[in-house]
Formats: structure tokens, C-alpha cells, sequence
């Protein structure tokens, strides 16, 4: 027997003393970078050449023999190596940047490395990638957050496949974050105060700071307020987003680190609005109306879903006990809160809903991929009553996945200092079989390890060493098991599938993964489906469920895998981005066209009519025949028929010919290959999404909010005082006449339109007037609208108050023209930019 062993009641991490010329290496464990940075992942691995791959570089370092250290600390390479990464690492960051504004990016979840376990899936994954990317652009970001002790929820499965959950504990004093040196924050919590403390947590330029209620000074029960991610009843979920969003802005201003410009990422952090809009009115001395204005100017919103289910709504009574001291300090009523949330003629006792105050409160919105931000544009039109759908001020940023901690080394190595269609094929083959068959070990490790765990015994789990083939074409399929992403479309006619699975000649094989959410019996009903095919014993050599996704197993996955399974039902997929990942891998995509796929399948556009990928359903697929268009259906079991069907067709008749060279078509496995490497890699890195927010939000947010914090904040009273004055008199806006000669043109002719508008008190310069052409439809109605401006015709101090306006249209569409004409208030404190200013206010007068 073992002498018992003494058992800590307390822990810390003790570090080594490094030799002078390579202290750098503290710096660069301490800092997440390690994770994606190929040449500080080096480093570390040369300290002890018997670890292949870095775990946590501090206990790598902690570990370290002295005499080993000793020893790079003479060597003249090691050493420049070592001060290179840092210099890199720290560079950019002091040496200023381009960009001349900063942001603050609030998250509920970052997914920045599996060992920090704050995250739940997709959300917190993009999060952490555009952390990264904004850190190599050098866009000066930080990133606010929670700290959640017990992160989010591990997946064990039961031997008949249902879901069982389980926590984990995470000690911060054993992460990679360190304690910052401030007073504890604090955030009144329906009358208590709760105090957090902030973590640092370095994700290579950008500081990450997380918000943890854990500590002694605050009630039991506030302390748990950041125990689990979205864990906890509808009160502890407005708990968190109280203290991420209040708090996340008191930590900001504590640390000195306010930002010009605010993103939220997803409606979570949306409480953010409410404590600034609060903190003007106190220090600035706005009223409310006018604090609003400046703070929309300067908040960026980002909605990420088109599933109603998905947006937090909270009970005007839990409001009420929570925001009451804020609305007394802000000067409003609690009916003047709730319409914060609510969309127009809402009932003030309807539940509060974060995704309108995010789009209230922000003048910066956008979805997730193009045809998210239609349907968010849609979704959200109820908003902007006299708007066009198409004009909603809502605009699109697609996601992108982070390359440099996507892209396997096999296949960074083979593209490196070549583009795809110059690869060899031979050597991206090669880096393909050495990717797959490492994504075949970890399987067969996780199945293994997995049951012994359970109880199996060793000679029960001998089948897991020959489960799957290194070399058999490989699907992958992994992602949150919801209902709306029908993980079991493959299984509609199992026996179509099972004959593909054995067959001898032309094999494949199916790697699936997921979590369901604790709460959605229908969600853990589809693993349990998946489950249960793949413990079949004719089955399981060629189809895997692996349990607990996580970014460890989806990044083997993306990896290995040839094809990206997605299903999908449209249009609930606001983007996805794990067929991103595998695209940068030289993987195929095989998806429903929803979310980023949508904008960007080609079904074979180039000369050589290679498409990069498969579009299932999609008239235009690589079969050239229209497989079923299921959009638009009413029956979603019919939709999921006709979508099983054209996936089974493009299997059996596409992808495993293509790919163990069968196939009678024009093109092989290395072009579709190419052809996707060539037309995706631009479109989906976390670099092109970053440079877009950039571009098209952060930069307009951050002059429009110059414009109107100048002077003592002189252009957000401005703005107030012009809002009000435009809406008390929008009533006696009108178009009274609208004249055009309507005889017969020739396409490209001039033609004059007049308009006579009465302005109902307005100056002619606070508003403007456009001509809205385009085809005329059977009802009446303008598609395909161009905007005109028109100008006023007298122009002078005082033209009366029925003004004439006048513009030049061209006859720009042959067959029926319609044209009308609009009027809508302006001010330059508006703004423009790609969610136009004047109509964001949605106040739009048509001519009648
Ligand atoms: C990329 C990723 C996701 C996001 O997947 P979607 O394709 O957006 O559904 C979720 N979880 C993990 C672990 C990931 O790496």
C-alpha cells in the first residue's frame, strides 16, 4: 500500500529563474500567442525535444532542467529567436498604429485555446479569433468579459447515447491570466453590491479582461454569479449580463483603458448602452435623449441570430427590481426603459428584448454573413416601420475563422512560399494522408480512452485501434446538436447510408461531434440517434460520435477531415465557420446553402468549371441538375426528404468517385482541391472580417462619435434637439405632387422629375428629398429601387413652406418604370456609411 499523501489546501505556481539572455521566454509563455505562433510553439519545444507538442509553455518552462536552460542560454540562435518573438510580440503595440480610434469588444464567451474552457461554442470561438486577427492587424482592441469558475458544460455519454453533463473546475491562480492590481469593481445588484475583480489575460497584442464575482466580500450567492457559462435560471442569466456589461465598463474606465468606439458581440453584453448612457448624464450633464445619441454614435452591434429562441428577453418585473436606481438616475420612467427593448407599439408589459436594445442603442449594426444580414434586416425591419426591407439600416460583416490556429502544419507546410493552383499535388496528397491520419489516431485515442473510462475493458475496446482508415475519405460533421442544424440528416434513410459505409471497393467514413444544450430534449434525442448508429457493430469502423467537443477535437478535425459535412435547415444558419477552418486545410465543403456558404459557393464559375465544393439542394450543384429545391417549403419534413436526398446523391455519385478517382468528369480531387484553396482562402480569414468591422463600423463610429463629443458633446445636443424638433414636426411632412412627362422613352434618356413637398415648419436644408426608380411590378410597386437625389429648385433663405424639388432620373430600365419620391430628415450629426444616416432614424415621408 501507498503511505497516504498529505493533500493541498492551497496551491500557486512557483516559477523558475531563467538566465539572463532568454528571460524572454517568461514573457511569451505568459501570452496566449504560444497557441497559433509557429515559431514561439519552436521554442518551446526545443527546451525539452521529448514533448513534440507544447502543452502549457509555463509548466513546460517549470519543468526545464536549470543545466538545460543554461544551455540555451548560450546558444546564439536560441537567443535571437527568443528576443525576435518578443520583439514581434510587444512591436507594433508601442510603435503606435494605423488606426486612429479604439475599441472595446464585449463577449459573454472567448474560445481562445482548449485549456481555457470560457467558452460554449461558436460565439465565443469567433470572438477569440477576431481578438487574435485585430492583434496581428495591430487595431488597438481590448476585449471585456467573464470569468466563469465552472466554464461551460462537459459532454459523457450514457452506453445507449444519452447526454449526461458534468462541470470542471478552473482555479484561475492556474491559468494563464493574472490578477490586475485595482480596487474591486463594483456593480449594484438589485440593491447589493457585488464586487468582481479582473483577470488579465494576454491573447498576443490584445488584453483580454475577465470579470469574476468569486470572492469572499460578496454573498454566496453573488458569487456565484459567474459560476457556470449561460448556466442558471432567466435572473441569473440578467445577473451576468448586469456585470458584464455595467461592470465591463467600470473596468475599462478603472484600468484607463476607455475606448472611442464600443462592439458588442451579440445582444449579451448589451447593458454596456445603459451604464454609459448613465455615466454621460452624471458627468457630462446630458439629459437622457441627448446621452443616447452619443452613445449610438460609437456603439457597434452585432446580432448573431436568426432564431428568435436565440435573443435573451427579460420580464419587465425583473427589470424593474434591477434597473429602477438606473432609471431614476437617468431621468426616466420604467415604461421608458422597457421601450428600450421593445419594437414599436410593443406592449410595455412584453418581456425586454437585448437584440432591440442592441439595435436601438447602437447606430452601427450588422449580421454575420450576407444572407444573415437580409434576414436580420427582415427580422428586425418592425423597427424602421416606413423603411424598405432592402434599405433596413442593417448592414453585413461575414464571419472569418483565425488562419495561423486553423491551418494544420502539414498543409501550412506544403502552401508555404507557393499558392494552391502552383502546389504540387503529390506534396499537398501527402500533407492531406499525414493530417487525416492523425485526425485517425486521436479518434481512436478519445474512443479508447473514452471506454475505458466507462468501464470497458481493454479486450472489449481492441476494435477502436482499427476504427476508421487513414486512408478512406473522411466526413466530418461537428457543431452544437440543435434541431435547426438537423446533425441527423444522414440518417433519414439509414440503409443508403450503410451500404456506402460497407462498401469494399470505394469506402467512406463519418466523424461526427457535439453538444446539446442541457435543456434541449430534442437537440440530445439527435445524439443519441447518432450514437446508437454508430455503436451498430457493421458500423462503427466507419462512423464515430466522439464525446465533449471541444476546440482540441475540432482543430484535428478541420484538420483531417476531406469533406465538411453542414445541413443546416435555412435560413437558421447565420454564418458557421467550422467549414471555414476545414477550407483553409484543403478540405471540401458539402453544405446547405446558408450562412457564409450562400455567398460563397461557386458551382464552377472559372474556366476550368471546377466548383469548390457541393451545394446540397442547390439547382446548379456540381451534378449540374437541379437535386430538389427545398426552400421555401412550408414542411420542414419534406425539406429535410428532399435535402437527405440530394446529399445521398452528391455523396454516392461525387464525392467518393471524385475522390478515389472513379469519377467521369472534367476535373479530379486535386482541382476541387485547388479550386477551393484559391476562391476561399481571401474570403475567410479572420483578417478580411476584422478589416471589414474596420472599415464599414469601427472607422464611421469613430468619426461620427468625434463629431458629436466635440465641444462638450455641442453635436449630441445637437442631434437630440434635431431629432425631437424633426419628429414633432414630421406629421406636416408631405409629398403633394409628384410630376413626371410619362410618355414613351428611349433606355439611357434623361427624364425630369418634379416634386412639390411641404415641409410642415423644416428648413430645406434639414431634409432631403430623393426619387426612388426602378421597375414597376404587377402591383404597383418599384424592384430593384435606385435612389436619386433631388435638389431644391429656388433655392433661398426662405422658400414658403411648399417647396419644389426637381432631379434629373435616367430611363435606366427597359419595359415599366416606376418612380416615386421620399423625404427623410437630415443633419450632418447623422452620419452616413454603410448603414445610411438619414434613415436610420426611420423617419421616411412617401408621396402618396
Ligand atoms: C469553430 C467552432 C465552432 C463553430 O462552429 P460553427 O460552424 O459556427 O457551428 C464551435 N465549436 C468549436 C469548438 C469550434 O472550434
Amino acid at each position: 500500500m501507498t503511505p497516504r499523501q498529505p493533500s493541498a489546501r492551497r496551491s500557486l505556481t512557483v516559477r523558475p529563474r531563467l538566465p539572463e539572455p532568454i528571460v524572454g521566454l517568461a514573457t511569451l509563455a505568459d501570452n496566449l500567442r504560444w497557441t497559433w505562433h509557429a515559431p514561439t510553439r519552436a521554442l518551446f519545444g526545443e527546451i525539452d525535444p521529448h514533448t513534440a507538442i507544447v502543452g502549457d509553455p509555463r509548466t513546460v518552462l517549470a519543468d526545464a532542467p536549470s543545466a538545460r536552460l543554461e544551455q540555451l542560454a548560450a546558444d546564439e540562435d536560441f537567443v535571437q529567436r527568443v528576443s525576435d518573438a518578443v520583439e514581434e510580440l510587444n512591436g507594433e503595440s508601442t510603435a503606435g498604429t494605423p488606426f486612429g480610434y479604439s475599441v472595446a469588444y464585449f463577449s459573454p464567451e472567448y474560445g481562445i485555446t482548449e485549456s481555457m474552457a470560457q467558452y460554449s461554442g461558436g460565439l465565443g470561438v469567433l470572438a477569440a479569433d477576431h481578438l487574435k486577427a485585430a492583434g496581428d492587424m495591430a487595431v488597438p482592441l481590448v476585449a471585456v468579459g467573464l470569468f466563469y469558475r465552472h466554464g461551460y458544460f462537459h459532454q459523457r455519454l450514457t452506453v445507449d447515447g444519452w447526454q449526461e453533463e458534468y462541470f470542471e473546475d478552473n482555479d484561475p491562480h492556474a491559468l494563464p491570466m493574472t490578477e490586475v492590481a485595482i480596487d474591486p469593481i463594483l456593480v449594484e445588484v438589485a440593491g447589493r453590491d457585488i464586487a468582481l475583480r479582473v483577470w488579465r489575460v494576454d491573447v498576443g497584442r490584445i488584453p483580454l479582461y475577465l470579470l469574476d464575482a468569486d470572492l469572499p466580500q460578496n454573498p454566496e450567492d453573488l458569487r456565484l454569479v459567474t459560476d457556470r457559462l449561460y448556466g442558471g435560471d432567466v435572473e441569473h442569466r440578467l445577473r451576468q449580463e448586469l456585470v458584464l456589461g455595467v461592470g465591463g465598463v467600470r473596468a475599462l474606465d478603472a484600468l484607463g483603458a476607455m475606448p472611442t468606439v464600443f462592439h458588442t458581440n451579440e445582444g449579451h453584453a448589451g447593458f454596456l448602452g445603459l451604464e454609459r448612457i448613465r455615466t454621460l448624464i452624471k458627468g457630462s450633464g446630458l439629459d437622457f435623449s441627448e446621452a443616447t445619441q452619443a452613445v449610438r454614435a460609437t456603439s457597434v452591434f452585432t446580432t448573431h441570430t436568426p432564431v428568435p429562441a436565440g435573443i435573451d428577453r427579460f420580464p419587465r418585473e425583473l427589470m424593474e427590481r434591477y434597473f429602477s436606481t438606473w432609471a431614476l438616475e437617468c431621468g426616466i420612467d420604467i415604461d421608458g426603459l422597457m421601450a428600450l427593448g421593445h419594437e414599436p407599439h410593443e406592449r410595455s408589459d412584453r418581456p425586454f428584448n437585448m437584440a432591440v436594445m442592441g439595435m436601438r442603442l447602437s447606430r452601427f449594426r450588422n449580421g454575420v454573413s450576407a444572407k444573415h444580414g437580409r434576414t436580420s434586416r427582415e427580422m428586425f425591419a418592425s423597427l424602421w416601420p416606413d423603411v424598405p426591407v432592402d434599405e433596413v439600416p442593417i448592414t453585413h460583416v461575414t464571419n472569418g475563422v483565425h488562419a495561423e490556429t486553423w491551418t494544420g502544419p502539414e498543409v501550412a507546410g506544403a502552401l508555404e512560399g507557393t499558392t494552391p493552383g502552383d502546389l504540387d499535388p503529390q506534396a499537398l496528397r501527402t500533407a492531406r494522408d499525414t493530417a487525416r491520419a492523425r485526425l485517425v489516431t486521436t479518434v481512436r485515442d478519445r474512443l479508447r480512452s473514452r471506454g475505458l473510462a466507462a468501464g470497458r475493458s481493454p479486450s472489449e475496446l481492441r476494435w477502436t485501434e482499427s476504427a476508421l482508415d487513414p486512408k478512406v475519405p473522411t466526413v466530418g460533421f461537428a457543431r452544437r446538436m440543435a434541431t435547426h442544424k438537423r446533425a441527423a440528416l444522414l440518417l433519414e434513410h439509414p440503409d443508403r447510408l450503410r451500404a456506402m459505409l460497407s462498401s469494399t471497393t470505394e469506402p467512406i467514413q463519418f466523424v461526427f461531434a457535439g453538444k446539446a444544450h442541457p435543456g434541449d430534449e430534442a437537440g440530445k434525442e439527435m445524439v443519441r440517434r447518432l450514437v446508437s448508429f454508430a455503436n451498430e457493430p457493421t458500423n462503427r469502423n466507419r462512423f464515430v460520435f466522439l464525446e465533449d467537443y471541444d476546440i482540441a477535437l475540432a482543430r484535428s478535425m478541420v484538420q483531417g477531415v476531406d469533406i465538411w459535412l453542414n445541413t443546416p435547415m435555412a435560413p437558421l444558419e447565420a454564418s458557421g465557420t467550422s467549414g471555414m477552418k476545414a477550407a483553409l486545410n484543403g478540405a471540401i465543403n458539402l453544405s446547405v446553402l446558408d450562412g457564409w456558404w450562400d455567398e460563397c459557393f461557386d458551382p464552377g464559375s472559372g474556366p476550368s468549371g471546377t466548383p469548390n465544393g457541393w451545394a446540397i439542394s442547390a439547382t446548379g450543384s456540381a451534378t449540374g441538375a437541379a437535386t430538389g429545391t427545398a426552400t421555401g417549403t412550408a414542411v420542414q419534413d419534406q425539406r429535410a426528404e428532399l435535402d437527405a436526398n440530394s446529399l445521398y446523391e452528391i455523396l454516392e455519385h461525387q464525392v467518393i468517385p471524385l475522390f478515389h478517382g472513379t469519377a467521369e468528369v472534367g476535373h479530379d480531387w486535386h482541382d476541387l482541391m485547388v479550386r477551393s484553396l484559391e476562391t476561399l482562402t481571401p474570403r475567410v480569414t479572420a483578417r478580411r472580417m476584422v478589416d471589414g468591422y474596420a472599415e464599414h463600423l469601427y472607422e464611421p463610429a469613430a468619426a461620427l462619435g468625434r463629431l458629436l463629443s466635440d465641444d462638450d458633446h455641442s453635436g449630441a445636443r445637437d442631434l437630440a434637439a434635431f431629432v425631437e424638433r424633426a419628429r414633432d414636426l414630421w406629421n406636416g411632412v408631405q409629398v403633394y405632387e409628384v410630376s413626371m412627362d410619362e410618355s414613351v422613352g428611349e433606355l439611357g434618356a434623361p427624364r425630369d422629375v418634379r416634386a412639390a413637398v411641404h415641409l410642415g415648419g423644416l428648413a430645406p436644408s434639414e431634409v432631403q428629398v430623393q426619387a426612388v426608380v426602378g421597375h414597376l411590378g404587377a402591383g404597383g410597386e418599384i424592384t430593384d429601387p435606385q435612389v436619386v437625389q433631388m435638389a431644391l429648385e429656388e433655392p433661398g433663405d426662405d422658400p414658403g413652406d411648399v417647396t419644389a424639388w426637381t432631379a434629373q432620373v435616367e430611363l435606366s430600365v427597359a419595359g415599366r418604370m416606376g418612380v416615386t419620391v421620399r423625404v427623410m430628415p437630415q443633419s450632418p450629426y447623422l452620419g452616413s456609411g454603410t448603414t445610411s444616416g438619414a434613415l436610420d432614424l426611420g423617419l421616411v415621408r412617401w408621396a402618396q
